[in-house]
């Protein structure tokens, strides 16, 4: 929180960003805080069997959700979204609709998240469209879900090994990264945009589309040498790190996404995607 507001001071022109970010991230401490740590049944041989197919291992019946809890988030996610103008209104009533009426969501979300999950073994298609819901639906499930799917990460994270696993996907969720951090021994860990969770990935490879041709891997960092893009020239696509190496504090995605907003335009502008 404190960092933010010194970003808003130091950068101006981020502040609606800023803003925004500050009402997502105190709702979602809020929730985060009343959700209980999960107690999930991961057996060793079920995990090394999960970990070596590449699937992640929160299924949906271990997310810890309280269906009224839920439906709450998914409101003021959509409010504050509306509020700062990144969804517009038609969608926004869509959606409001949708988290009024708890038969229709239920189902959707659990749909929605065994889909883009790829937790069970014939999930093989990921897909990520919910039916006619309009596209603006991925991203408040993404928020609203993740003050319990962040619980859910810090459960397992506490007392399973994600040394073997080596995908560019997320070992629990099986989201992709969203941003990344460069540790003070200066390996890469990716940070998952929906539940947070962090796993070790090669620096110079592409977690999107597995490019490990470092001549094909264009990487460049901030004047300040605080953050770093890599971005891929196969795929197109790009994602952002703090360089831990030498930082006086550790890396905070909600500030140090917005912190790089500038850079999502620099990379943009050389043609790469988010
Ligand atoms: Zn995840
Ligand atoms: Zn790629």
């Amino acid at each position: 929180m404190v960092e933010l507001k010194q970003l808003k001071a130091a950068q101006p022109e981020l502040a609606s960003a800023v803003d925004m970010q500050l009402a997502l991230v105190e709702m979602q401490r809020r929730v985060q805080g009343r959700v209980p740590l999960p107690w999930i049944q991961a057996d060793p041989e079920w995990v090394r069997t999960q970990q070596s197919a590449g699937r992640p291992l929160v299924r949906s019946a271990d997310v810890p959700l309280e269906w009224s809890d839920f439906r709450l988030t998914f409101r003021q996610t959509a409010d504050i979204l509306h509020r700062f103008e990144a969804l517009d209104r038609a969608d926004y009533q869509q959606l409001v609709a949708l988290g009024r009426d708890g038969n229709a969501l239920e189902p959707l979300v659990k749909q929605w998240y065994e889909r883009t999950s790829g937790v069970e073994a014939q999930d093989d298609a990921r897909s990520r469209t919910a039916g006619d819901a309009p596209a603006s639906l991925d991203q408040v499930l993404v928020l609203a879900l993740r003050p319990f799917l962040a619980r859910c990460a810090e459960a397992l994270a506490q007392r399973t090994d994600f040394s073997a696993w080596t995908h560019g996907h997320c070992p629990f969720c099986g989201w992709e990264p969203d941003f990344a951090v460069i540790t003070p021994t200066a390996d890469r860990r990716l940070i998952c945009g929906r539940c947070l969770g962090q796993w070790a990935f090669p620096a110079l490879v592409c977690p999107f589309c597995s490019n490990d041709e470092r001549s094909l891997i264009t990487s460049f960092a901030t004047r300040d040498g605080r953050y770093r893009v890599y971005a891929c020239d196969v795929c197109r696509r790009y994602l952002k790190a703090y360089d831990g190496r030498h930082a006086a504090r550790p890396v905070i995605v909600a500030v140090d996404s917005i912190a790089t907003l500038p850079l999502d335009a620099a990379a943009m502008q050389r043609g790469y995607v988010g």
